[in-house]
């Protein structure tokens, strides 16, 4: 399970990724996977066997100038290359680095392992790389939705084993789960980008009159103290630039608060008390954890339709989905018509552990059987 050098597993706050390969393995585990993980050495996820070459999440270099970040990545699957021809016991490679990971798994040849590489971004990025992938019979992918894969370049689309859609760990019982006393606030969660659309979601609370909470990294600035600190350079990173120049004209501290990154019980009491998650999206969100992660917490969603939302959230059921930014407010007032129970029954019939893991598992048989070079008869 390669989950990269970029965040241990469990993440300390943000990590979509790592948030997903620490759901996954303990599943795995229990439907009798025998799993070594290769992440940074801080990673304290239980694993059958680990490898590292860092020693902690390298999340702070992610967005500095392409010379200084590639070479981490580079480094990370180095040790994974050598891990792999160091032993003959590994039946497949789960990879999840973007990019970096596909490309160097590809490069190994044929005697390198099945892999699946999971596509967990926006497949418009890499047009150079998916556009001429060859990964043979033994490098397949798969995707987050079917939004998403739709997307995808005819090279990539060949390599293509399917979907997955993102579980969480808080989708077990929360059927069951009572229900928490509602706040009148709206939250938008994740990392602070153009593409999530935090300046449209900040814009709409200050015009519409609703109370806001932003909770998220700006960059790799967790906390609103340390982005302070840091000064005018941090304004290199575009996502800062982004805070700075969009959202944070509309950040008053009361109608509209940015809280930085929120994690365990915080970040769970924070989305279970809010009357609405909102995604105010400019882009085509490829998997969407945090809208499973609100479904299963009883909160409504309300979205832009964009990317993997339609197949997330039943309309009028589970959430509301707007066609554009004017509709997102009213839609807002309208959330509290949605059933939280419902919700809560969605995330536990479809986006638990087990059913993202069964569903994973058969894709690793798929994946080793289509790679398994085929046996001739005399
Ligand atoms: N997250 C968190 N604290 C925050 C903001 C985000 O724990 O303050 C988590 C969130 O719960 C989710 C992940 O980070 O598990 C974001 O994943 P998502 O797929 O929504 O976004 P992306 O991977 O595109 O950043």
């Amino acid at each position: 399970m390669n989950a990269g050098p970029w965040l241990s597993v469990p993440p300390p706050g943000y990590g979509g990724i790592e948030n997903v390969v620490a759901t996954l393995v303990p599943e795995l585990r229990r439907l009798g996977v025998r799993v070594v993980l290769a992440s940074v050495a801080a990673s304290t996820l239980e694993v059958d066997e680990r490898m590292s070459v860092f020693d902690d999440g390298q999340f702070h270099a992610l967005q500095r100038p392409y010379n200084q970040v590639c070479g981490i990545a580079q480094a990370h699957l180095g040790g994974v290359v050598r891990a792999l021809r160091a032993r003959e016991d590994i039946d497949l490679v789960h990879d999840h680095v973007e990019a970096v990971g596909l490309a160097t798994l590809a490069a190994m040849g044929p005697d390198g392992p099945p892999v699946l590489h999971t596509l967990h971004w926006d497949l418009g990025k890499h047009p150079d790389l998916y556009g001429h992938l060859d990964g043979g019979d033994r490098v397949r992918v798969n995707g987050v939705s079917v939004a998403q894969l739709a997307r995808a370049p005819e090279a990539l689309r060949a390599h293509s084993v399917g979907h997955v859609h993102l579980a969480t760990p808080l989708a077990v019982d929360a059927h069951r789960r009572a229900p928490v006393e509602r706040g009148d606030h709206v939250v938008i969660l994740g990392r602070i980008n153009p593409g999530k659309g935090q300046d449209v979601g900040a814009r709409l609370a200050q015009r519409a009159g609703f109370r806001l909470v932003l909770a998220g990294p700006v960059g790799p600035y967790h906390r609103p103290e340390d982005l302070a600190a840091a000064g005018d350079q941090a304004r290199q990173n575009p996502d800062v630039r982004f805070w700075y120049e969009r959202v944070a004209p509309h950040v008053d501290g009361d109608r509209v608060r940015w809280v930085g990154t929120v994690a365990g019980r915080d970040r769970d009491d924070l989305v279970a008390g809010a009357r609405a998650t909102l995604f105010p999206l400019r882009w085509e969100e490829p998997g969407g954890t945090a809208v499973v992660e609100s479904l299963a917490l009883g909160t409504p969603v309300v979205a832009t339709a964009r990317g993997c939302l339609p197949e997330l959230i039943s309309h009028g059921r589970t959430g509301l989905l707007a066609g554009d930014e004017e509709e997102l407010a009213d839609l807002l007032v309208a959330a509290s018509l949605i059933e939280p129970d419902e919700c809560r029954r969605e995330a536990a019939s479809r986006f638990t552990p087990e059913v993202m893991a069964r569903r994973y598992v058969e894709l690793y048989d798929q994946v080793r059987q289509l790679s398994a070079p085929v046996l001739k008869l005399a």
